[in-house]
């Protein structure tokens, strides 16, 4: 890892006080303890499987060094642990019974509910990383499902996170796959946040942009390399998901490193698509399918002229709000229907703020136009990285319908307030338009251009 530029995200992170990526670096996961926790007592959370990857190699660490233990917590490895509240509440139970300090060895899921298990028992901990396999690490937040859907709950996020490149690069291809796909989306992420900017929605905070997207290139550079376990791309994309997270607490926001692919993601993750499958389908490869998906977008967004657009005709034919409530509840189903109907309307303009919108959108266009096309690339170029990388890049790779994926493009802006492509797209009056193209004969995705045929690599 590049030591100074972790050691400057620290400083501007809230929760999270020490990082260390190394190869060999589960060694010193006693010292790296008593730096943060002093001589409180340890214990090992793991599954089955993590247990046996590193946790055991971690316990066996911790009782070399003389740190008193409680029994490890092992969750079951099959069927595959799912991030589910009956399992926070399980580990609850278990903490309230001492006041060891949880260390949370295993990936996403575990994290996540140590995460918010030691939260809700207000316990620091520490995360012993078992795979490259998203950027939530460092994020504050669990995405636990609760209440029969996924949902981020509140937690922040560990005082110490400890990667073990030796470790990382025996998780199985599917995981560092997933992890790679999710650090790919952070080209359209920040190129909505430069939207978001130019139209004065969200200004770019230039500590949380850097740290994302300073190093961004040279982190997903390597997809064929890491696919073959090399060290080094491994070394790169663990940094690119650590920054990202540590970028989320810097930004006090998730939208360093989220925008309109995220918004597929979590659309078609809080309607369960792929949740019954053993394992379930990872945050990472509903990303990347959406980073395509978005960056083809916005390839006929950029073509066209967004100076010229007329203002009048748009206004004429913009939903008042009862018409937009109307049009939510069409597109969405409980449990998130009533959630989207109030994100949506949130963010909705009246016909006289739309005009000013669209003024503003005629006016930074030139510049703005400029500046995205420098912050993409084509949704073809993404495609190719993702299919070297072992990931699945269309709807089928993912067991998402094509007309199911379609709505996708009108369906994922009304779940969240954050402005995006999509939102841009649809005030200007040309989402139906750009999408007709991206699925017509000889479009991005059309039938006849094969991108259909093309899942994992
Ligand atoms: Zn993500």
């Amino acid at each position: 890892m590049n030591e100074e530029r972790i050691q400057a995200a620290l400083r501007d992170a809230s929760d999270t006080q020490d990082v260390k990526i190394e190869a060999g670096v589960l060694a010193s996961v006693a010292d790296v303890f008593e730096d943060s926790f002093g001589d409180r007592a340890a214990v090992v959370v793991a599954d089955e499987n993590t247990f046996a990857v590193a946790g055991e190699e971690a316990r066996r660490q911790l009782e070399a060094a003389g740190r008193e233990q409680v029994e490890p917590y092992i969750f079951p490895g099959k069927p595959t642990l799912y991030a589910e509240y009956g399992n926070v509440e399980k580990l609850v139970r278990s903490l309230r019974g001492h006041d060891a300090i949880p260390v949370a060895v295993g990936s996403g899921t575990l994290n996540d509910i140590v995460k918010r298990a030691s939260y809700e028992c207000e316990r620091p901990y520490l995360c012993v990383a078992t795979a490259a396999s998203m950027d939530g690490y460092t994020a504050f937040g669990a995405s636990i499902e609760k209440d029969g859907h996924k949902q981020t709950l509140t937690c922040p996020a560990p005082t110490v996170v400890l990667a073990d490149v030796d470790v990382l690069v025996n998780a199985p291809e599917r995981m560092t796959a997933s992890g790679y796909a999710d650090l790919l989306g952070k080209v359209t992420a920040g190129a909505d946040w430069m939207v978001a900017d130019a139209l004065e929605i969200e200004e770019i905070h230039p500590a949380g942009w850097s740290l994302v997207q300073d190093h961004l290139r040279a982190w997903i550079g390597n997809p064929a390399e890491l696919r073959e376990g090399d060290g080094e791309a491994m070394d790169r994309l663990i940094e690119g998901l650590i920054m990202s997270g540590l970028s989320m607490q810097a930004y006090e926001s998730s939208r360093t490193a989220s925008g309109a692919e995220h918004l597929f993601s979590h659309l078609w993750e809080g309607e369960g698509l792929g949740r019954d499958e053993d394992p379930p389908l990872s945050h990472g490869f509903k990303v990347g399918v959406g980073s395509v998906a978005i960056a083809a977008l916005y390839e006929r967004i950029l073509e066209r002229d967004l100076g010229s657009l007329d203002i009048d005709a748009i206004q004429r034919n913009w939903p008042s709000r009862d018409e937009l409530e109307k049009e939510v509840r069409s597109a969405h189903t409980p449990p998130l229907e009533e959630a989207a109907v109030e994100q949506s309307l949130a963010k909705h303009l009246d016909a006289g703020e739309l005009a000013e919108r669209l003024e503003m959108v005629r006016d930074r266009w030139p510049g703005l136009r400029e500046r995205l096309a420098e912050q993409l690339m084509g949704g073809g170029e993404l495609r190719d990285m993702l299919r070297e990388a072992g990931c699945p890049t269309s709807p089928d790779g993912i067991g998402l319908g094509w007309d199911d994926f379609r709505a996708t493009y009108f369906r994922a802006r009304m779940i969240r307030t954050r402005y995006t492509i999509l939102d841009l797209a649809y005030e200007a009056g040309i989402l139906d338009e750009c999408v007709e193209e991206l699925f017509s004969p000889g479009g991005f995705w059309s039938s006849d251009t094969g991108a259909r045929s093309r899942t994992a690599g």
